[in-house]
């Protein structure tokens, strides 16, 4: 495969080491990506710490436009791009397209955004204004599940905002941001967006830099903590966007024939590594049996497989130390409940395992408590709906949630209990540039996406002036 190159100050360079990325349906090495030392991260931060000072004082149209040429850019490499993110990422090509796209159309949409001055009071005696002004420079960390979408999220409200940056990728998944990185180096000026790659071993210098004054991270809610702990000695502002384990709750009026396959996605997608999936159904005592019925089905007739051979449903998990944790659920799963499909990974290279099904599971199972960011499915029973929510919400997390039922009235009675930044009823991951998104509980702080998550790259200013 080709060369890549980290992006400094609107170069591309070499990094001082490599790091080795491997393709998770194979576990062949991909490409030697360069990683970062200490010294090119301080390198990085200082040059988006120069690029600062005229890119903040920018008109917001003029960065909006250069947003609009990227994804113009990123929209004539799309298929590029998509593949490249199967390579990486394991994920199948249709799944890699939907991430792609959604990338493009967030870029997209910010390049139209607006941050006007608020006249919050005007009278013969005073005017007070209202302004967003932007942080300075700002670090954004992201994990392998989405690592393009989860990159923009934070890389393009930040732009526009009129923050510099310096971007990070998991170091399972770095290609497509350096490849984005390429292309950003040809459209924006030097040193407004940098990135960098490691090896798990720079984050914590980039959280704590004294010269960062922002980080929007996604990530586990233990790394989110150190991330914390990390932005505390100067006061930084944070978006913390970190784990979650969404429960479903299928009321007794729903057709499980026409919902299992809803659930069973909301709990495969990207091979069930995706923070808002729904990691345990709840299902009404009534239904139970032929939802279980109709999701092992569906499991056992899935197509697992390298994510860039046409047909496939359910990619491999993205890395080895995932592969590795996931047979944990698996053992947890045979221990404490009944497994009515797969249960086992699959006996070839790769790090591929048979989406499962796991019915009659307890409430204690680590299945059900913890993140299983796996197709591993814990299907519970409830015959009384509030159990079934303080069920639902007895979690330190807090992130998303879903509400399978035909009255719709009583769905939203159901989903307006539930303690979490965000609930679908009878759908699932529409998310959509201009809607908000967190977490509540220790499923992170503050938001993504939206007006709101266009502000948290911002400080308010209060302009006070006596007439
Ligand atoms: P992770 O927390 O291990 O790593 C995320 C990123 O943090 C990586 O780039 C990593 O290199 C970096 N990092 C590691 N140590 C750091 C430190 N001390 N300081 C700063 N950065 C550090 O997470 P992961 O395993 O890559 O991703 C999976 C997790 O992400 C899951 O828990 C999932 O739920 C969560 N996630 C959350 C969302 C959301 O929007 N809430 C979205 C996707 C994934």
């Amino acid at each position: 495969m080709r060369e890549f190159k980290l992006l400094i100050d609107g170069r591309l360079v070499s990094g001082a080491a490599r790091v080795d990325v491997v393709n998770p349906a194979t576990e062949e090495v991909l490409a030697a990506a360069p990683r970062a030392d200490r010294a090119q991260l301080d390198e990085a931060v200082a040059a988006a710490k120069a690029a600062f000072p005229a890119w903040s004082v920018k008109p917001i149209r003029e960065r909006g436009a250069l947003l609009a040429e990227l994804a113009n850019a990123l929209e004539a490499r799309r298929d590029e791009f998509t593949r490249l993110l199967t390579l990486e990422q394991g994920k199948p090509l249709s799944e890699a397209h939907w991430e792609i796209d959604f990338t493009i159309s967030i870029i997209r949409h910010h390049a139209t955004l607006d941050l006007p001055d608020t006249v919050l009071k005007e009278d013969a005696r005073q005017k007070i204004v209202q302004q967003h002004i932007p942080l300075g420079v700002v670090a954004a960390i992201v994990p392998w599940n989405f690592p393009m979408l989860l990159l923009v999220i934070k890389v393009a409200p930040a732009l526009l905002a009129g923050d510099t940056v310096v971007a990070k990728p998991a170091p399972t998944t770095p290609l497509t941001t350096l490849r984005f990185g390429e292309i950003c180096g040809e459209i924006l000026p030097a040193g407004v967006i940098n990135i960098i790659v490691d090896h798990n071993d720079l984050g914590e210098g980039l959280a704590s830099h004294a010269d960062v004054a922002g980080v929007a991270f996604t990530g586990s809610t233990a790394t989110g903590k150190k991330v914390m702990a990390s932005a505390a000695g100067t006061l930084k502002r944070l978006t913390l966007e970190l784990g979650g384990n969404d429960a479903a709750i299928v009321l007794d009026d729903v057709d499980p024939i026409e919902v299992a396959p809803k659930l069973f996605l909301a709990a495969t997608m990207n091979a069930g590594q995706l923070c808002l999936g729904a990691k345990r159904l709840y299902v009404h005592d009534s239904q139970y049996d032929g939802i279980c019925e109709e999701l092992g089905r569906l499991a056992r007739e899935s197509v697992v497989d390298d994510g860039l051979k046409l047909g496939t449903q359910i990619g491999p998990l993205q890395n080895k130390a995932q592969f590795e944790k996931v047979k944990g659920f698996l053992e947890d799963a045979r221990r404490n409940g009944k497994i009515i499909a797969g249960g086992e990974v699959l006996d070839r290279k790769g790090y591929f395992i048979q989406p499962t099904i796991v019915r009659d599971i307890s409430d204690d199972a680590r299945l059900v408590k913890e993140e299983q960011f796996a197709p591993i499915v814990p299907v519970l029973r409830y015959s009384d709906i509030d159990d079934a929510i303080s069920r639902a919400n007895d979690s330190d997390y807090g992130l998303g949630g879903t509400v399978w039922a035909k009255d719709l009235k009583r769905a939203f009675k159901v989903a307006a209990r539930l303690e979490t930044g965000t609930v679908w009823i009878n759908s699932f991951l529409d998310v959509s540039p201009d809607v908000s998104f967190g977490g509540a509980k220790q499923s992170g702080i503050g938001v993504e996406l939206g007006q709101a998550g266009l502000e948290a790259f911002t400080q308010i200013r209060i302009i006070n002036m006596a007439k």
